[in-house]
């Protein structure tokens, strides 16, 4: 299944906006193609400035979270209604930093998952395990539970749009990659647990990436994985040279 593959550059709480200008032109000045669909993730804050920085190019824009209520009283909060109205076509949820510090749970993040796609947004959900688990080798249990309680409550027509980044923690912003062999094994994982739910002509178009610690040296073997369709990228993201070898290591 020739899947379109992706790169998305998660900025978390970094950079000025001054920063976030000057990596997203030279991204967007230098990257010309469409594949992988690259997409920029800044700060809620950079947002309406860095889509008018990537208009007109082939770039994509997304958010880092979104609340799951359209409107009212949740002061510093962010409504799927609200990206959808500025025009921000993805946003991430569920990524670990929001389960881990936030107390996002699965359930929570359901609700989520409905508020964005009901405004038209595309999720990249996150699921990934601990080192505690991997080390106890439940991570297979445990990634299943995030998508059945995240995720598994959707139509199969809402399911198709959404798509996948398995983040195991361990491996986010800590310099460890999971080897190609334990992300193939994984999204195979992932991908045969969304058969059983949803057939195969779903599983095999959902678009899954991996997260944790890619760069422009480690990517090549990573997205070698015939299950592994791009990735989801913190540290490296930041880095215009280093983001560009990324998307280069589909070639
Ligand atoms: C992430 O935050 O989603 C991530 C994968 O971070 P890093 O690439 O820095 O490990």
């Amino acid at each position: 299944m020739n899947r379109k593959k992706i790169i998305a550059g998660n900025w978390k709480m970094n950079t000025t906006i001054e920063d976030g200008i000057q990596l997203a032109t030279s991204l967007a000045t230098r990257y010309e193609s469409s594949e992988p669909l690259m997409i920029l993730i800044p700060p809620f804050t950079h947002l309406m400035t860095i889509k008018g920085v990537l208009s007109g190019s082939t770039l994509a824009l997304g958010a880092q979270n979104c609340h799951q209520e359209t409107k009212g009283a949740y002061t510093g909060e962010i409504s799927a209604t609200m990206l959808s109205n500025c025009g921000i076509p993805y946003v991430i949820l569920g990524h670990s930093e929001r389960r881990q510090y936030f107390m996002e749970t699965d359930s929570l993040l359901s609700k989520k998952v409905v508020a964005a796609l009901h405004h038209k947004l595309i999720p990249i959900f996150c699921v990934g395990e601990s080192l505690d688990i991997r080390n106890q080798d439940n991570q297979n249990d445990f990634v299943r539970g995030q998508l059945q309680e995240g995720l598994f409550h959707l139509s199969p027509e809402d399911f198709s749009k959404i798509i996948i980044a398995y983040e195991p923690i361990w491996a986010i912003g800590t310099g460890v990659t999971a080897s190609p062999q334990q992300a193939q094994e994984m999204h195979e994982f992932i991908r045969s647990q969304i058969r059983d739910q949803y057939g195969d002509t779903i599983a095999e178009e959902i678009r899954i990436l991996y997260g944790g610690s890619v760069k422009g040296s480690n990517a090549k073997e990573i997205f070698a994985g015939a299950d592994v369709d791009g990735a989801l990228v913190g540290g490296a993201s930041l880095d215009a040279d280093d983001f560009l070898k990324i998307a280069g290591g589909f070639n």
